[in-house]
């Protein structure tokens, strides 16, 4: 269909209806998404059904239609009950093979899909609104798992340091469709934590006053694998007490945190979400600078930055650029997630009011370290 027809008849039906619209099979391309967002449809989600390459072809290459009346059979899972007659039209229909199903025009679609599809869907990717669904089950259980995507998301637990990445991870969580059923926090009482970033932590039960969102909190003396454990409990509970289906984190790279979380989760049969995995630094900051975040450096420990950042506004002008001068220079991580900074958020766009802070006090350690110990209103 021409791009300029489908915009103006989904621009009029957007007019038409105030609670959204599902799409079949469009946007299809980089193009169409954009036309998509030049309509005004900006917020969408995608559902990516996924399924192998060798399994799309035979399932279309079983594809059958009646020529007069369209119907569809599939000669495996659905043959008409008299071979080559329609049920419905009776000899009057014809069961053929459309041009479509051919497995030539079925490879050139999957090519199509690989050149044109799949770049698109990074793009969303990108912006966190891709629900990948596994379609190699029964057709009933895809559908189910659509329907149940759908209508509620999943309910998720977000491993909430308070800081900016656990933040954006949320906030990709729920633009995908998920409803955040509660936050974990894990307290630990190990300032070099493997796991856990601890500057701040006690500050998270305010942030979740302020999202409106459930929180668990659990201490931890924070010794190596031992804070695992505690992390288990903490999920178990979330599983029982919100009927948790998955856990979200903000790990970006760190292969220690992401391959930990991803294991409990596979013990308990539940999602591990890592919406920020390898994401450009970058690109997480500028994301969080973009969108108005007040988020505020808590922590400092890396070569360059000292203690006079402690208390800086990540989007007040220069900070990027500070950060980018000191990766050049040093080769800091520019988003923290080595440990350089620790920050703290007190507004982000799910928050409904903002934090203030009420008291802070700067604690120098040894090593180099500094903390900002903030309290908040
Ligand atoms: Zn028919």
């Amino acid at each position: 269909m021409p791009e300029e027809i489908l915009k103006e008849i989904l621009g009029k039906k957007l007019e038409e209806t105030k609670k959204g619209i599902i799409l079949d099979g469009t946007p299809r391309n980089k193009e169409q998404k954009k036309m998509l967002e030049e309509i005004g449809i900006k917020k969408s989600q995608i559902i990516v059904i996924e399924v192998r390459e060798e399994i799309v072809i035979e399932r279309i290459s079983n594809r059958r239609t009646c020529n007069k009346c369209k119907r569809v059979y599939n000669t495996k899972t659905n043959p008409p009950k008299k071979e080559g007659i329609c049920d419905d039209c009776g000899s009057e229909g014809k069961i053929i093979i459309r041009e479509d199903d051919k497995t030539e025009a079925i490879k050139k679609r999957l090519r199509i899909y690989r050149e044109e599809t799949e770049p698109m869907v990074k793009e969303y990717e990108k912006e966190g609104r891709v629900i990948r669904i596994n379609g190699e089950p029964p057709i009933e259980e895809v559908r189910e798992e659509v329907m149940k995507r759908l209508v509620r998301g999943k309910k998720m637990a977000v491993l909430y340091s308070g800081g900016k990445d656990s933040n954006l991870a949320m906030l990709y969580a729920k633009r995908r469709g998920d409803e955040i059923a509660c936050l974990i926090t894990i307290e630990s009482e190990n300032k070099e934590s493997y796991m856990y970033h601890t500057p701040a932590i006690t500050q998270t039960k305010k942030q979740a006053e302020a999202l409106g969102i459930p929180i668990i909190t659990t201490k931890t003396k924070g010794i190596k694998e031992e804070e695992l454990k505690e992390l288990k409990e903490a999920i178990k509970e979330a599983i029982e007490k919100y009927g948790v289906e998955g856990i979200v984190t903000g790990a970006i790279e760190s292969v220690y945190q992401a391959s930990r979380i991803g294991k409990i989760a596979e013990e308990e049969g539940i999602e591990c979400y890592n919406p920020l995995w390898k994401k450009p630094q970058k690109e997480v900051l500028q994301e969080i600078i973009d969108e108005g975040w007040e988020v505020i450096i808590v922590g400092t420990g890396a070569e360059g930055l000292d203690e006079r950042w402690l208390g800086r506004r990540l989007h007040e002008p220069g900070t990027l650029s500070d950060l980018q001068r000191l990766e050049e220079k040093y080769g800091i991580n520019i988003a923290g997630e080595g440990g350089e900074y620790e920050s703290l958020v007190l507004w982000m766009p799910m928050f409904n009011k903002e934090l203030k802070v009420k008291k802070k006090e700067i604690i120098r350690e040894e090593g180099g370290t500094a903390r900002l110990i903030v309290e908040l209103e």
